[in-house]
């Protein structure tokens, strides 16, 4: 029998990675029976959001270093080396083409990030290509996710996670503020954020 890879993807900014993210990861891995989770931090914005972005290299960095002692998660370089936009079906195309052999491919987002994606152009495009699992996040209003939502699609599953209201924005105020982040991110995180002076500034 040819053995079916089972691989999840955890796209995001991670500026920093915390632990509501490996949180998911890790439950995705073990609710849905996971070989995998590999981690894809996005490239640099090709248009200035409303906020300054820190550099990939730094974002990709931090990744690796917060998922290194779980010999389940890997972090891809596919977005950070891309130029100009990125999608996700251009990602989970790719990934799918580097593994040899048969892939099943679970998309791992938070309930927000789910919502946003049904916003997208194809969302219908990126469900064949993948499962969803949509994580609830604190602070997110889940009864519009399930209003909005087609939870009901066959690709798409709603997963519970212990509740952990951290948010890499609300870390890089904090850091900015002069409040502690120990216990929010690894340890090796806030080493990394503190060695390059990440945050610090006005944006
Ligand atoms: P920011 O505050 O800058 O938006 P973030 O904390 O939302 O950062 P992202 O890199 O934007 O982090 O998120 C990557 C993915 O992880 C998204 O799918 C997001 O929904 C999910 N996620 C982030 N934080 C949590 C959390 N505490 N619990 C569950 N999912 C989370
Ligand atoms: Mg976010």
């Amino acid at each position: 029998m040819r053995k079916v890879t089972r691989l999840g993807v955890m796209g995001g900014t991670f500026d920093p990675l915390h632990h509501g993210h490996l949180v998911t990861a890790e439950e995705a891995l073990w609710q849905f029976h996971l070989d995998e989770v590999v981690f894809v931090p996005t490239g640099q914005p090709w248009m200035k959001a409303d906020r300054e972005v820190s550099p990939a290299e730094h974002r990709y960095l931090m990744t690796v270093i917060a998922t290194a002692s779980n010999p389940h998660f890997s972090v891809s370089r596919i977005e950070v080396d891309r130029e100009g936009p990125t999608y996700a079906v251009d990602t989970l195309r790719e990934l799918r083409q580097q593994r040899a052999g048969d892939v099943e491919l679970f998309f791992i987002t938070g309930a927000d990030a789910m919502l946003e994606i049904l916003q997208w152009k194809d969302p219908e495009e990126v469900l064949e290509q993948a499962h969803f699992i949509a994580a609830t996040r604190p602070g997110y209003d889940i009864a519009r996710f399930e209003k909005e939502a087609p939870t009901s699609h066959p690709r798409v599953s709603v997963m519970d996670i212990p509740a952990l209201a951290i948010s890499s924005s609300d870390i890089r105020r904090r850091v900015r503020d002069g409040e502690p982040i120990r216990y929010l991110v690894p340890e090796g995180v806030n080493t990394y954020i503190r060695k390059f002076h990440l945050y610090r500034g006005g944006g």
